[in-house]
């Protein structure tokens, strides 16, 4: 079956694939380049997204940028030959990440001081049963708040934006192509014990989103919808925190 689906004319994604938490992967084909959204949680879910534009005859990425530090977006980074682009606030963590063990002992650890959570550690050990093939790697370019890069024919602009989800968040947005890859931005924050959205940067994320000029978004775990459906969505979860728009 193709697993690599077309979504405009330039632009082109993996599904999310719950048993193992692997985020939608994208891809945006240029004149000059073309650019991955996302790593994937293991070289086997990178290799799905590469092996597939190629073949289909379209150009293996020359760029990989990463939405947020959580593993299932980056740790298939090591399996890609593309240039890695993350923000300033991801590399920090994809920097201590590399450092981190992986013995049942280091992994319980990091859930009792709260550096992981559960979710992501039972999913960790369901995509590695061999953890010693872990090795996170980190960001070959590195920037602060915006980056664009010209694929040729057509941009991607890496955008930090306030969101309840993770700090270090930031949005691949292609204008010409009326798209954004949301990463988890408009997920709730699992990281802190909350589960929840916050008000206030849930309520400067939905007016980011609404000046932005686009039709589609692909947020890591769902599938593609419109900005309408994204942006009621987020409108009702600020009015369950008891803020009227
Ligand atoms: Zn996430």
């Amino acid at each position: 079956m193709d697993k690599v689906k077309r979504l405009t004319e330039r632009i082109w994604y993996t599904d999310a694939d719950e048993r193992t938490d692997r985020p939608v992967l994208g891809y945006v084909s240029g004149d000059m380049a073309s650019l991955m959204v996302d790593a994937g949680n293991s070289r086997q879910h990178a290799a799905i997204l590469t092996d597939g534009v190629v073949a289909k005859g379209l150009a293996y990425p020359r760029y990989v940028a990463i939405t947020h530090w959580h593993w299932d977006h980056c740790y298939g980074l090591s399996g890609i030959g593309a240039v890695s682009v993350a923000s300033l606030e991801t590399n920090l963590k994809l920097i201590e990440m590399s450092e981190w063990e992986w013995t049942d002992r280091a992994m319980s650890r990091r859930i009792e001081t709260g550096e992981d959570i559960l979710f992501c550690d039972e999913n960790i050990r369901k995509e590695y049963p061999d953890r010693s093939l872990i090795d996170v790697k980190t960001a070959d370019i590195v920037f602060d708040g915006l980056l664009q890069i010209d694929l040729g024919g057509v941009t991607c602009i890496l955008m930090k934006l306030p969101n309840s989800h993770s700090e270090d968040s930031v949005v691949a947005y292609v204008p010409e192509e009326k798209v954004v890859f949301l990463g988890d931005i408009t997920s709730e924050d699992f990281h802190n014990g909350t589960g929840s959205h916050h008000r206030e940067k849930l309520g400067m994320l939905i007016e980011a989103l609404e000046w932005m000029d686009f039709e589609l978004a692909l947020h890591g775990h769902d599938e593609p919808r419109s900005k309408e459906y994204v942006l009621d969505y987020l409108r009702e979860e600020l009015e369950l925190l008891g803020e009227i728009l």
